[in-house]
């Protein structure tokens, strides 16, 4: 399988230097500052790759550390992420361990942003190779409704190149897995029987309740690696550590990404 776009090391080394530089001068800055600062090396990446900027939110989401809202092209980060405390302030490896989670979900979520953005180009293409003519906004709407994008992104993609080969060979695993067939084993996974608490009687969740923190390093995240989309972001993210921790000594932290609510990545 090719590996394209943001998960490639080019791409990936100025996020890192970037969270080096950001750790170097981490007191002059607020947790919001810290993120924004990452956030410019990375939204550096996703303009150089083609991708539609997200917006960025920071704030303090419950029990999540961050997500990729495609309906809305949000990027949310959440703020404590940044935040050092001062018992980590004199301890260098606890430090670089906090930078390197703040880089590994935000890359993670900007890799799910590239993956979005390259399923509509998919479709797109597809249509385009078949027939020679392109799909209509409402037929994408259609397409794209078990996790709808946003429209100003699929018109975007109505006008942009089409993938090449080798990103479509990338791209069409993660489609299928979000839109195709793979996603009732998504449903499965995300939604299914067993693998969600039980409170007051009742099995929490379902379409639209975020399941929350519960899951977090636990089944859900397990499950979580058997998504075509979910393996490719936290091997990007993962990634992003490796090349953050290289000779410090400090470990990479395994599924540091996300646990996220039904229509977000
Ligand atoms: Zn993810």
């Amino acid at each position: 399988m090719p590996i394209i776009g943001l998960r490639e090391d080019q791409h990936l080394q100025p996020i890192v230097r970037r969270l080096a530089q950001v750790e170097e001068d981490f007191m002059n800055y607020t947790d919001h500052q810290r993120i924004e600062r990452v956030w410019g090396a990375i939204s550096a990446e996703l303009t150089d790759l083609g991708v539609p900027l997200p917006t960025l939110e920071i704030g303090n989401f419950a029990g999540v550390t961050g997500q990729f809202r495609p309906g809305t092209w949000l990027l949310q980060v959440n703020a404590s992420l940044a935040n050092v405390k001062l018992m980590e302030r004199a301890n260098t490896n606890r430090k670089k361990e906090i930078f390197a989670r703040l880089g590994d979900t935000m890359t993670h979520e900007a890799r799910h942003c590239e993956q979005l953005w390259r399923c509509a180009l998919l479709v797109i293409t597809r249509k385009w190779l078949k027939d020679n003519i392109k799909p209509t906004t409402t037929q994408l709407q259609g397409i794209f409704e078990a996790c709808p994008i946003a429209l100003g992104t699929l018109q975007r993609a109505l006008v942009s190149a089409p993938l090449s080969p080798a990103s479509m060979d990338e791209t069409a695993p993660w489609y299928d897995s979000i839109y195709g067939g793979g996603s009732g084993f998504r449903n499965i996974n995300l939604w299914g029987r067993q693998l969600r608490p039980v409170v007051g009687g009742t099995r929490v969740g379902g379409g639209t309740e975020d399941i929350g923190g519960q899951f977090q390093l636990t089944e859900f995240a397990r499950y979580e690696q058997g998504l075509a989309e979910e393996a490719d972001a936290h091997a990007t993210g993962r990634r992003v550590q490796e090349l953050y921790l290289e000779g410090s000594g400090v470990p990479v932290q395994p599924l540091v990404g996300h646990v996220r609510p039904s229509g977000t990545h």
